[in-house]
């Protein structure tokens, strides 16, 4: 008997990826309309997890009108001998793939910023209840992550017991967080690496460093640790530092060599904390990302959670398709919240005052590690709303970019970067493409490239 015959719908890796539009959805769990909506793994003592458990709070999936959103929680409680507390947020991480084996279920993001659909198809098919969610979660972690010998889940749908979860959830993302803090990169002799969103991004690996989170906001250096140990043939790794090539920067020899055998070539170096020349990469699941805007030299921060337009133009989702991909894409950035804390934060670029732009929501959060004298001359949406207004703000509250205007051309990013495509087909019908935000150009070098085009149009437009 397969593991998942009990289960209506098909499970495995075939169906990562699928994504339900709202036209196709039963329903959607947390997502951007609904403000309460979380999920949690703890590690417990052995006699405090009744493993297989599963338990629903609130109404389940059948009883749930079709099209609508609803507060979700999920908690997950886990024990047995080697698991430990700076394993939850790697096992928290796992909840996103698993979830997406699942035929006809989305599930995106992590913590408090998830999104989960279940499209009418599957529920069709009999897919109505969290226990079989449960069933499924159960039996691909302890597969996969045999050190985990007990596994409870409570599926939480009643607003109530959501909110209240909830804030229990943000004081122990914070605590997990906090844990790294105060830490350096030169304390240690290993970083570990995360390879698990190759899934979608293939040449994407997240460097996690005491000073530089994963992107996804999920794994600290500390939970990468915990992780490799034990189980170090999974896809969260050692990666020996080797020799620093670039204190500044954030390179390392050690660091380079694993990026180029996991990216199979593709990325050759990688430095943690510029957004220039060899910035990391970005997959897909970052928390928030940096922007360069030209026409004033600096850089805008943007988070998952801003639903308005930045200060260029651009939405959270445009900027984003500017950025993923495992690309290293100069002058885009992505990046977690809680490397926003770092003092390593774009380091290289000039750090917080380099930064002309943020979301009040996102500022309001980490306010107190902005240096002082530079926090009230970061704008928001708030206090502008467009790029002449940006300008005029800066130089009225004196902004150290302001300086930086008369000594560099406001227009060119630094060291701009060859990137070399060593074989290119295109498609035939190649997607059209409306333009890139004011003032940034590109720059296309191919070497060695065979391209099969039926038709290819190129225009350059002045305004
Ligand atoms: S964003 Fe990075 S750390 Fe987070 S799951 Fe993906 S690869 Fe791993």
């Amino acid at each position: 008997m397969s593991m998942f015959e009990d289960i209506p719908v098909g499970v495995g890796i075939i169906y990562e990826g699928e994504r339900i539009r709202g036209k196709d959805m039963q329903i959607e769990l947390g997502g951007p309309r609904e403000p309460y909506k979380f999920e949690l793994v703890q590690a417990r003592n052995m006699d405090e997890v009744e493993d297989g458990k599963i338990s629903i709070i609130g109404a389940d999936i059948s009883e749930l009108k079709p099209g609508t959103n609803h507060p979700f929680g999920l908690l997950i409680e886990v024990a047995g001998a080697g698991i430990e507390k700076d394993l939850e947020g790697v096992i928290e991480r796992r909840i996103h793939e698993y979830l997406n084996f699942i035929e006809g279920f989305m599930h995106l993001n992590q913590r408090y910023d998830i999104q989960l659909r279940l499209s009418i198809k599957s529920f069709e098919k009999g897919l109505n209840s969290f226990n079989m969610l449960g069933k499924v979660l159960q039996r691909l972690f302890k597969s996969e992550m045999p050190f985990i010998e007990k596994i409870q889940f409570t599926f939480m749908t009643d607003l109530e017991k959501v909110k209240e979860w909830y804030q229990k959830a943000l004081e122990i993302y914070e605590s997990r967080d906090s844990r790294a803090r105060g830490m350096n990169d030169g304390d240690v002799d290993v970083f570990y690496g995360c390879s698990l969103c190759q899934s979608f991004a293939p040449t994407h690996l997240c460097v996690i460093t005491p000073q530089r989170y994963a992107n996804c906001g999920a794994i600290s250096w500390f939970d990468g640790r915990a992780t490799a140990k034990i189980d170090p043939k999974g896809p969260v790794f050692e990666i020996p530092k080797g020799e620093l090539l670039d204190e500044k920067k954030g390179e390392y020899e050690g660091v380079n060599q694993t990026i180029r055998e996991k990216s199979l070539g593709e990325i050759q170096r990688v430095q943690l904390y510029t957004a220039f020349g060899y910035p990391h990469t970005s997959c897909g699941c970052f928390e928030g990302c940096a922007f360069y805007i030209p026409e004033v030299d600096g850089f805008g921060l943007v988070d998952r959670n801003f639903k308005g337009e930045t200060v260029n133009g651009l939405n959270f989702v445009t900027i984003s398709d500017l950025t993923a991909g495992g690309r290293q894409v100069d002058g885009f950035h992505g990046l977690s919240i809680e490397y926003m804390r770092s003092s390593k934060f774009l380091q290289a670029d000039g750090g917080w005052s380099r930064v002309v732009w943020m979301p009040m929501g996102v500022k309001e959060r980490i306010k107190n590690f902005i240096p002082e004298d530079i926090l009230e001359k970061i704008p928001t949406e708030k206090d502008v709303s467009n790029l002449e207004e940006l300008k005029s703000f800066l130089q009225e509250k004196n902004h150290p970019i302001v300086s930086r205007w008369s000594e560099t051309p406001a227009t060119e990013p630094e060291t701009p970067r060859e990137i070399t495509a060593p074989t290119l087909e295109l498609p035939l019908e190649m997607p059209s493409y409306q333009g890139l935000p004011s003032g940034i150009g590109i720059k296309i070098i191919m070497k060695n490239a065979r391209i099969k085009a039926e038709k290819m149009i190129i225009k350059i437009e002045k305004k």
